[in-house]
């Protein structure tokens, strides 16, 4: 099916096997101390390692966690779906910790792993930046550290932290990112900081699966509303996992508050899809349409643009069966954008690398 293109896959999850295969990453004093601790769960804690959502079923070893070998990578994505490049957004719990240091001691450790066992190994691979959200100021020295590898091509945050994503408190990492030229992937999944609804905790994964697309509506606010769009304006953010359904309707809604308070917000000087359009991507799977052919492209429609969806297979996560990762339908001119052009236009760095 994407044959023929030199797909650029935007989402897939390398997993770390387990704290072991971090301690050679990590400065004795943290090697140490985080064995004395037990930390050795940090990397579970949120989705179980093993369930339905977080690894296809064929995609899932006999024993073990899944995705944690290149070998694993290269026979189950990269070869059989053809894919060209593929960047790794490894989601370890880094932005777990309370602990500004330890933060960045497991965000330099996960870095420099993705460098060794992943980046070092297959030319096909690019990765993010994962960044210790938890300190602006060691989000930005990490960014520092990194950023003179071309193989990074992103940095990488979750979509619920402990404050609003348009914060100022934020904006450093944001400048810092620009300057380098990298995207702001913003994935979900949360540091548990905060309920996924704003009305408590939910009882079971389904919702707080289904409530991530709520809260990427509010980071999206967030970022629009205390402008950091038309302070950093060659900064693209891209949401990945995020869905894109509830998109038209995010713009319809925003579109008609925003003209009754402008003058509230009187940086934000232009409409929100304009801003949307040029600067937010959005990673294709999960793709939440329905399956039939017009309403897919009565969806895409309402988006507004075709610069929009970056392909994505979300490997190892379970969003489509078999080889069918696109959706049904699609134009050839469509496909060709979503595999090649829109990525590409988005990571400037996949060219230069
Ligand atoms: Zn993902």
């Amino acid at each position: 099916m994407i044959e023929g293109h030199a797909a650029i896959d935007c989402d897939i999850h390398p997993s770390v096997p387990g704290l072991k295969a971090l301690l050679p990453y990590m400065e004795p004093h943290w090697a140490e101390t985080l064995v004395q601790r037990g930390m050795h769960e940090l990397d579970s804690i949120s989705y179980p390692n093993r369930g339905p959502l977080t690894a296809r079923v064929d995609w899932q070893p006999e024993s073990g966690k899944p995705a944690t070998t290149l070998e694993q990578v290269l026979s189950q994505l990269l070869d059989p779906f053809g894919i060209d490049t593929a960047i790794c957004n490894c989601l370890y719990g880094v932005q777990l910790p309370f602990s500004e240091d330890m933060a960045a001691a497991y965000a330099r450790a996960v870095n420099d792993w993705i460098i060794k066992e992943w980046l070092d190994k297959d030319e096909r691979l690019r990765a993010s930046i994962i960044v210790p959200i938890q300190g602006a100021e060691v989000a930005v020295e990490e960014i520092e550290r990194c950023a003179g590898d071309k193989r990074f091509v992103q940095i990488l945050l979750l979509v619920a932290g402990e404050t609003m994503l348009g914060r100022r408190h934020h904006w450093s990492i944001y400048e810092t990112a620009q300057k380098h030229g990298l995207p702001v992937g913003i994935h979900a999944g949360s540091s548990y900081r905060h309920p996924s609804t704003p009305v408590g905790w939910s009882s079971y994964v389904s919702e707080d699966y289904v409530n991530q697309a709520i809260t990427f509506q509010s980071q999206l606010a967030s970022l629009i509303s205390e402008g950091v769009f038309k302070k950093f304006p060659e900064l693209k953010f891209v949401m990945l996992e995020s869905g894109v359904t509830w998109l038209p309707s995010f713009i319809w809604r925003f579109k008609k508050y925003w003209r009754g308070l402008t003058m509230e917000i009187p940086w934000v000087d232009r409409p929100p899809e304009e801003i949307i359009h040029e600067q937010v991507r959005f990673s294709l799977q999960p793709f939440d349409a329905p399956e039939d052919e017009a309403t897919t492209a009565k969806v895409l429609d309402h988006l507004g643009s075709d610069d929009l969806i970056l392909f994505s297979t979300d490997y190892p996560h379970w969003q489509f069966d078999g080889q069918d990762v696109l959706p049904k339908g699609l134009p050839n001119e469509l496909i060709r954008k979503i595999l090649v052009d829109n990525p590409r236009a988005t990571y400037p760095r996949l060219s230069a690398a």
